[in-house]
Protein backbone atom coordinates (compact mmCIF):
# COMPACT_ATOMS: atom_id res chain seq x y z
CA UNK A 1 0.00 0.00 0.00
CA UNK A 2 1.23 3.80 -0.49
CA UNK A 3 2.66 5.40 1.90
CA UNK A 4 3.68 9.16 2.65
CA UNK A 5 7.04 8.84 4.04
CA UNK A 6 8.16 12.50 3.96
CA UNK A 7 8.57 14.49 7.07
CA UNK A 8 5.27 15.45 8.00
CA UNK A 9 5.53 18.85 9.22
CA UNK A 10 6.16 19.80 6.25
CA UNK A 11 1.95 18.85 5.61
CA UNK A 12 1.19 21.76 8.44
CA UNK A 13 3.37 24.20 6.54
CA UNK A 14 1.08 23.53 3.24
CA UNK A 15 -2.28 23.58 5.14
CA UNK A 16 -0.65 26.94 6.98
CA UNK A 17 -1.43 25.24 10.29
CA UNK A 18 -1.41 22.53 13.01
CA UNK A 19 -2.33 19.63 12.29
CA UNK A 20 -1.53 17.81 15.40
CA UNK A 21 0.73 14.65 13.49
CA UNK A 22 3.31 14.31 15.30
CA UNK A 23 2.12 14.11 19.24
CA UNK A 24 3.87 15.79 22.18
CA UNK A 25 6.11 17.85 19.77
CA UNK A 26 3.33 19.58 18.45
CA UNK A 27 2.53 21.27 21.76
CA UNK A 28 6.31 22.38 22.52
CA UNK A 29 8.54 24.93 21.17
CA UNK A 30 10.29 22.38 18.47
CA UNK A 31 6.78 22.43 16.33
CA UNK A 32 7.73 23.71 12.99
CA UNK A 33 4.90 26.13 13.03
CA UNK A 34 6.16 27.56 15.92
CA UNK A 35 9.89 27.61 14.75
CA UNK A 36 9.20 28.84 11.21
CA UNK A 37 5.73 29.68 10.74
CA UNK A 38 3.31 28.97 8.24
CA UNK A 39 5.36 29.59 5.41
CA UNK A 40 5.19 26.78 2.79
CA UNK A 41 7.43 24.06 3.09
CA UNK A 42 10.22 24.11 0.47
CA UNK A 43 13.65 26.67 -0.40
CA UNK A 44 12.01 29.16 -1.42
CA UNK A 45 8.51 28.97 0.86
CA UNK A 46 9.98 31.82 2.92
CA UNK A 47 9.64 34.03 -0.31
CA UNK A 48 6.29 32.53 -1.27
CA UNK A 49 2.78 35.02 -0.41
CA UNK A 50 0.47 32.37 0.65
CA UNK A 51 -2.87 33.21 -1.74
CA UNK A 52 -6.31 34.32 -0.64
CA UNK A 53 -8.08 30.74 -1.57
CA UNK A 54 -11.61 30.94 -2.57
CA UNK A 55 -13.92 28.22 -4.51
CA UNK A 56 -12.06 25.41 -6.02
CA UNK A 57 -8.56 26.42 -3.93
CA UNK A 58 -10.40 26.98 -0.89
CA UNK A 59 -12.42 23.37 -1.30
CA UNK A 60 -9.50 21.42 -2.57
CA UNK A 61 -7.11 22.70 0.38
CA UNK A 62 -9.96 21.71 2.78
CA UNK A 63 -10.53 17.91 1.84
CA UNK A 64 -6.21 18.04 1.54
CA UNK A 65 -6.01 18.91 5.34
CA UNK A 66 -8.78 16.04 6.28
CA UNK A 67 -6.79 13.10 4.51
CA UNK A 68 -4.07 14.62 5.88
CA UNK A 69 -5.42 14.48 9.76
CA UNK A 70 -6.78 11.20 9.36
CA UNK A 71 -3.61 9.81 7.22
CA UNK A 72 -5.54 8.80 4.27
CA UNK A 73 -4.51 8.88 0.90
CA UNK A 74 -7.02 9.76 -1.74
CA UNK A 75 -8.09 6.70 -3.59
CA UNK A 76 -9.80 5.72 0.21
CA UNK A 77 -10.69 9.05 0.81
CA UNK A 78 -12.95 9.15 -2.33
CA UNK A 79 -14.65 5.90 -0.92
CA UNK A 80 -15.43 7.11 2.20
CA UNK A 81 -16.79 10.16 1.04
CA UNK A 82 -19.30 7.61 -1.92
CA UNK A 83 -20.43 5.86 0.87
CA UNK A 84 -21.34 8.57 3.04
CA UNK A 85 -23.04 10.37 -0.02
CA UNK A 86 -25.47 6.59 -0.10
CA UNK A 87 -26.16 6.91 3.40
CA UNK A 88 -29.24 8.83 5.40
CA UNK A 89 -27.85 12.42 6.93
CA UNK A 90 -25.55 14.97 6.42
CA UNK A 91 -22.98 13.64 3.81
CA UNK A 92 -20.56 15.64 5.07
CA UNK A 93 -20.61 14.60 8.86
CA UNK A 94 -21.23 11.00 7.65
CA UNK A 95 -17.71 11.36 5.95
CA UNK A 96 -15.99 12.70 9.42
CA UNK A 97 -18.08 9.98 11.40
CA UNK A 98 -17.00 6.85 9.55
CA UNK A 99 -12.91 8.47 9.61
CA UNK A 100 -13.58 8.90 13.07
CA UNK A 101 -14.65 5.18 13.65
CA UNK A 102 -11.54 3.84 11.91
CA UNK A 103 -9.71 1.77 14.49
CA UNK A 104 -6.63 3.76 14.65
CA UNK A 105 -8.25 7.28 15.18
CA UNK A 106 -10.15 5.37 17.73
CA UNK A 107 -6.60 4.01 19.48
CA UNK A 108 -5.42 7.95 19.47
CA UNK A 109 -8.73 8.67 20.39
CA UNK A 110 -8.92 6.35 23.38
CA UNK A 111 -5.13 7.73 24.54
CA UNK A 112 -3.07 4.59 23.91
CA UNK A 113 -1.03 6.66 21.13
CA UNK A 114 -0.36 10.93 21.22
CA UNK A 115 -0.91 10.80 17.29
CA UNK A 116 -2.74 9.12 14.30
CA UNK A 117 0.50 8.16 12.92
CA UNK A 118 1.78 5.95 16.33
CA UNK A 119 -1.64 4.83 17.06
CA UNK A 120 -1.81 3.30 13.07
CA UNK A 121 1.73 1.75 14.12
CA UNK A 122 0.38 0.15 17.27
CA UNK A 123 -2.07 -1.25 14.95
CA UNK A 124 -0.20 -2.35 12.58
CA UNK A 125 2.11 -4.31 14.92
CA UNK A 126 -1.07 -6.20 16.20
CA UNK A 127 -1.09 -4.31 20.01
CA UNK A 128 -4.71 -4.07 19.49
CA UNK A 129 -7.56 -5.95 20.36
CA UNK A 130 -11.14 -5.52 19.41
CA UNK A 131 -13.09 -7.68 21.67
CA UNK A 132 -10.08 -9.75 23.12
CA UNK A 133 -9.14 -10.35 19.11
CA UNK A 134 -6.42 -9.13 17.56
CA UNK A 135 -7.55 -6.61 14.69
CA UNK A 136 -4.54 -5.38 12.70
CA UNK A 137 -6.27 -3.18 10.14
CA UNK A 138 -6.45 0.65 10.84
CA UNK A 139 -9.49 1.34 9.01
CA UNK A 140 -11.48 -1.37 10.78
CA UNK A 141 -14.89 0.41 12.00
CA UNK A 142 -15.47 0.55 15.54
CA UNK A 143 -19.14 0.23 16.54
CA UNK A 144 -21.22 0.83 19.62
CA UNK A 145 -20.55 -2.18 22.36
CA UNK A 146 -16.93 -2.73 21.17
CA UNK A 147 -14.09 -2.90 23.72
CA UNK A 148 -11.07 -1.66 22.34
CA UNK A 149 -7.98 -2.70 24.38
CA UNK A 150 -4.20 -2.93 24.23
CA UNK A 151 -3.03 -6.42 24.60
CA UNK A 152 -1.70 -7.64 27.71
CA UNK A 153 1.74 -8.22 26.12
CA UNK A 154 1.94 -4.65 25.32
CA UNK A 155 0.87 -3.06 28.47
CA UNK A 156 4.75 -2.16 29.61
CA UNK A 157 5.13 -0.21 26.04
CA UNK A 158 6.86 2.84 26.80
CA UNK A 159 5.06 4.98 24.19
CA UNK A 160 1.95 3.31 25.34
CA UNK A 161 1.89 4.12 29.08
CA UNK A 162 2.94 7.81 28.33
CA UNK A 163 0.69 8.16 25.59
CA UNK A 164 -2.36 7.25 28.14
CA UNK A 165 -0.56 9.57 30.85
CA UNK A 166 -1.19 12.16 27.94
CA UNK A 167 -4.58 11.48 27.30
CA UNK A 168 -5.74 12.80 30.74
CA UNK A 169 -4.83 15.94 30.34
CA UNK A 170 -6.17 15.89 26.50
CA UNK A 171 -9.52 14.32 27.50
CA UNK A 172 -11.47 11.55 25.79
CA UNK A 173 -14.53 12.32 23.37
CA UNK A 174 -17.92 11.78 24.81
CA UNK A 175 -18.57 8.46 22.64
CA UNK A 176 -15.75 6.68 24.08
CA UNK A 177 -15.54 5.49 27.96
CA UNK A 178 -12.81 4.35 30.20
CA UNK A 179 -12.61 2.12 32.91
CA UNK A 180 -9.88 2.72 35.60
CA UNK A 181 -6.18 1.72 34.80
CA UNK A 182 -6.69 -1.34 32.32
CA UNK A 183 -5.36 0.33 28.97
CA UNK A 184 -9.59 -0.66 27.55
CA UNK A 185 -12.15 1.70 26.34
CA UNK A 186 -15.39 0.70 25.52
CA UNK A 187 -17.44 2.70 22.02
CA UNK A 188 -20.57 3.67 24.40
CA UNK A 189 -22.19 5.81 21.77
CA UNK A 190 -21.46 6.83 17.77
CA UNK A 191 -19.52 10.28 17.56
CA UNK A 192 -21.44 13.32 17.17
CA UNK A 193 -20.48 16.84 15.21
CA UNK A 194 -19.35 18.34 18.51
CA UNK A 195 -16.98 15.77 19.11
CA UNK A 196 -14.83 15.95 16.52
CA UNK A 197 -12.60 18.83 17.63
CA UNK A 198 -10.67 19.89 14.73
CA UNK A 199 -11.10 23.27 12.47
CA UNK A 200 -12.88 20.84 9.63
CA UNK A 201 -15.41 22.72 7.19
CA UNK A 202 -16.28 19.53 5.60
CA UNK A 203 -19.44 20.78 3.27
CA UNK A 204 -16.22 22.25 1.29
CA UNK A 205 -15.50 18.92 0.39
CA UNK A 206 -18.85 17.92 -0.50
CA UNK A 207 -19.28 20.79 -2.25
CA UNK A 208 -15.34 19.55 -4.06
CA UNK A 209 -16.61 16.02 -4.81
CA UNK A 210 -20.28 17.00 -6.13
CA UNK A 211 -18.69 19.39 -9.00
FE1 LIG B 1 2.45 19.98 12.67
FE2 LIG B 1 3.00 18.73 14.94
FE3 LIG B 1 4.93 19.15 13.12
FE4 LIG B 1 3.92 21.17 14.57
S1 LIG B 1 5.10 19.41 15.33
S2 LIG B 1 4.32 21.18 12.38
S3 LIG B 1 1.74 20.60 14.70
S4 LIG B 1 3.12 17.84 12.90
Amino acid sequence: MARYRDAVCRLCRREGGKLFLKGDRCFKPSCAIEKRGTNPPGQHGANRRRKALAGYGLQLREKQKVKRIYFVLEKQFRNYFDKASRQKGITGENLLFMLERRLDNTVYRAGFATSRRQARQLVNHGHIEVNGRKVNIPSFQVKVGDVVSVKSKSHKNPHVEGAWQTAVGRGRPGWISTSAGDLNVTISALPVRADIDANINEQLIVELYSK
